[in-house]
């Protein structure tokens, strides 16, 4: 990634930009304090194209590559199919550790209050190691940390507690194994049904699920061989925590929804992800955008203007929480 004197370009302000890798970056030949060519393209972060050489200052350096991390000092491995460097030393390197608990805590994933400032504290404490130590956390150390009261102990508690009902599709995206992302979690729990099931997989049980290539079957087989993944799966099992896919007779509330898709936007009572779960258990379906096939925009605070302009222009209904809840609750 590129720092870049902040631009105007296509109604936005560029300030960083995208080199890819240390090829792209080679075939650039860039320097510090070039002067770049930036391309908007569909993606969110635009790209370097090119390099403006008669603007190059006369005493302009190439970047350097660390060839350690610059965390916990493991000499850095080249990924051959993505031309990029990365630190191996998973199990220890500090950096790697906080952004497993980051992404664990995170709200498509645990949903627990635990953001950056928490993790870094509850690590330097010595509080954490691995992702099963957050629910050993005692209320007494957490009001011992910087800034904590006993309200925010209590609150990180409960969510804490309520993770224990996240569904097993989420615990699994949460677990952080290498390239499985949120839909590919899904596409496991469903197949598989339980974390026992996915262990047990061969590479050919893998591949053969539609949209599961080979790179992430083979993470998954490095993931399950792993005697910390193991223990990891063990202690939050014995935590409480979803590791399999819950009876849907069970987690299914009413059918008031079957047949209907629902957009949601703005802040309610509850989080955004439980929200999202409410409606499915109710049998509706969630969208993210607003479409002649939504049935209801489902408004908190602060939703967004653009949705609620296209829900008006559609004619499609917006309806509140207390009117959402009425609607579930209603005989
Ligand atoms: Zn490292």
């Amino acid at each position: 990634m590129a720092n870049l004197e902040p631009v105007q370009l296509s109604g936005t302000v560029v300030k960083r930009a995208s080199l890819h890798n240390k090829d792209q970056m080679d075939l650039l030949d860039i320097h510090i304090g070039d002067y770049v060519y930036v391309e908007k393209g569909g993606e969110i972060i635009p790209k370097i194209t090119g390099v403006e050489l008669s603007k190059r200052p006369a005493d302009a350096q190439r970047p350097v590559f660390p060839a350690c991390c610059p965390d916990c000092g493991t000499p850095l491995v080249r990924d051959p199919d993505e031309a990029r460097h990365y630190c191996p030393n998973q199990e220890s390197c500090p950096v790697q550790i906080k952004g497993r608990f980051i992404h664990f805590a995170g709200r498509k994933a645990m949903d627990i209050l635990a953001g950056e400032a928490t993790v870094e504290m509850l690590w330097s404490r010595g509080y954490i190691h691995t992702l099963p130590d957050l629910y050993s956390l005692t209320r007494e150390q957490l009001i011992s940390l910087d800034g904590w009261q006993e309200k925010s102990a209590d609150n990180f508690l409960a969510s804490l507690e309520a993770s224990k009902q996240v569904p097993f599709e989420r615990v699994l995206y949460a677990l952080g194994i290498r390239h499985v992302g949120e839909q590919t979690a899904k596409t496991l729990a469903r197949h598989f049904g339980s974390i026992d099931a996915l262990m047990a997989a061969s590479r050919d049980d893998l591949v053969q699920i539609e949209d599961i290539g080979g790179t992430v079957a083979d993470a998954i087989l490095a993931w399950s061989a792993s005697d910390a993944a193991r223990d990891c799966v063990e202690r939050l099992r014995a935590a409480g925590l979803q590791m399999a896919v819950a009876d849907t007779a069970e987690s299914r509330l009413s059918d008031k929804l079957e047949g209907k898709t629902v957009v949601i936007s703005g802040n309610f009572s509850i989080s955004r992800e439980a929200m999202k779960a409410l409606i499915e258990a109710h049998g509706g379906k969630n969208a993210g955008s607003v479409s002649g096939k939504t049935a209801w925009l489902l408004a908190g605070e602060k939703a967004g203007p653009e949705k609620l302009k296209k829900a008006e222009k559609l004619g499609i209904p917006v309806i509140s929480e207390a009117d959402f809840r009425q609607l579930i609750e209603s005989e």
